[in-house]
């Protein structure tokens, strides 16, 4: 049987590169998560392409088969593009360290403001928050109150707005100017500049924003970008990169239903990191953005994992066949069967360590969570400390044998004793799918 595993990946070897037919069908798959997760439509047609390159010219693992060396491919293209590590952010040499927040209204940068303000305070810095947000009625007061909530200081000269209608006046770019000079007079490390929106991209609001950028020249211009709003992350985040320019992106509204496509738009369109991911009204509701995770949500893990399932069953194929000739013969399910499956659990377990598997797999996830590595290096010892005869025929094992076993794999008789339990429930399970003529699964692995 092992001999037919290596024979397997020799053929697969000697081909060198993935074929075209074992990349297609899983890019094509790849393709579907992406245009579910929200990804605009030119984004998905460049990644996809790109992952067919990369899978293409990629050398043959012997460690997986070609649909999980694609899946790889794909994580880590996910990653790269999404910004590898979780970017810090960037303070100045001599504070005070300015913060620029831009975006379309209601895409949450008040709220952000806020939530910025209360993460830096708790780290030890002396944020001020800057009310550059003349727009909109209210849009002060509201400041104010995440101010309040954040127990850190609102610089707005013009407060007292009184009713929703009126429109506080003033010029945004003096306000943030003076707002920065409040910083420097009172020993402010941060300045956190909150500034208006509109609805759709709009020329006068991105010269304002470009103004207040140059006015105060920012070490960080983030743009707050609303994880919901789907195919027309594109164009925003173009416009606003084009008018005003950014450093990095903030994601909001995360714990939304949305899949999270945008981030992986605004990132592949713009190559700017993401720094923070905004999840809730409440001013805890943040966190630094994990590109691993933010890949694992955009692939959903449903899907990730069906697409190791069928690599599985591609891989395991020849295998289950030998195996249901061997007990439709009579020649049965032996201890070296055994092993192997247990091998190939163990195979999955790390293929979900690398994969950064996170919620949500159910049955799977349980087999391979519950799974004790250490229990496949222990069968294994047992194993190969047996004779072949044994091993095809472990009727024959009687107590000195036992002891002898034990000796020779470091475990105790019982343990022999243990395995060999497993084993023969394993075996009464394979001859039971040989007779309804189904092809034996997995051992020990649900459904
Ligand atoms: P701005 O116009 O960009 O300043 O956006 P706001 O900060 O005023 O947010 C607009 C609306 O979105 C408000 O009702 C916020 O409470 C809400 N909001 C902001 N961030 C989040 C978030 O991460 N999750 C959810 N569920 N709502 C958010
Ligand atoms: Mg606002």
């Amino acid at each position: 049987l092992s001999d037919r595993l290596t024979s397997t990946f020799k053929n697969l070897r000697s081909k060198g590169r993935l074929t075209e037919s074992d990349i297609d069908g899983t890019v094509r798959q790849i393709r579907r998560a992406l245009l579910d997760a929200d990804v605009a439509v030119p984004v998905v047609r460049e990644f996809t392409g790109r992952v067919r390159e990369r899978a293409l010219s990629a050398e043959v693992s012997g460690a997986l088969n070609p649909a999980q060396q694609v899946v790889k491919i794909v994580n880590d293209e996910l990653v790269g593009i999404l910004g590898g590590e979780s970017r810090a952010l960037n303070f100045a040499k001599t504070p005070p360290t300015v913060i620029m927040l831009a975006g379309l209204q209601g895409a949450g940068k008040t709220t952000l403001a806020g939530k910025l303000a209360k993460h830096l305070r708790e780290q030890g810095h002396t944020p001020l928050l800057v009310a550059a947000d003349l727009q909109r009625p209210n849009a002060v007061t509201q400041l104010q109150v995440v101010g309040e909530r954040a127990g850190v200081p609102v610089y707005a000269p013009h407060p007292g707005i009184a009713s929703e209608a009126e429109v506080p006046t003033g010029d945004p770019v003096e306000v943030s100017r003076g707002g920065v000079t409040e910083a420097r007079a009172k020993l402010h490390d941060v300045v956190i500049i909150d500034t208006a929106g509109r609805l759709g991209v709009d020329q006068e609001l991105m010269r304002q924003a470009a103004d207040i950028r140059e006015a105060t020249q920012p070490d960080e211009v983030l743009f707050v970008i609303d994880a919901m709003i789907g195919q027309d992350a594109v164009n925003t985040a173009k416009a606003f990169l084009d008018g005003v320019d950014f450093t990095g992106v903030v994601l909001s509204k995360l714990d939304g239903d949305a899949r999270g496509g945008a981030a992986l738009s605004v990132a592949s369109i713009t190559g700017r990191p993401i720094l923070f991911a905004s999840t809730g009204e409440q001013l805890t509701d943040f966190e630094p953005f994990h590109p691993d995770r933010m890949a694992s949500r955009i692939l959903d893990m449903g899907d990730v994992l069906s697409l190791i399932e069928q690599a599985e069953k591609a891989f395991d194929a020849d295998q289950a066949a030998s195996m249901a000739q061997k007990i439709v013969s009579g020649d049965g399910f032996t201890l070296e069967d055994f092993l192997v499956q247990m091998q190939q659990l163990r195979k999955l377990g790390s293929m979900k360590k690398m994969l950064g598997m996170l919620p949500g797999m159910g049955q799977m996830r349980d087999a391979i969570d519950n799974f004790d590595e250490r229990e496949v290096d222990r069968v294994e010892a047992i194993i190969r400390s047996m004779t072949p005869q044994e091993r095809t025929s472990p009727k024959i094992l009687n107590g000195s044998r036992k002891a002898r076993i034990a000796r020779g794999s470091g475990v105790t008789p019982a343990e022999v004793n243990q395995l060999l339990t497993r084993f023969e429930s394993a075996q009464k399970m394979m001859k039971q799918m040989g007779r309804s003529g189904g092809l034996p699964g997995m051992g020990g692995m649900p459904g």
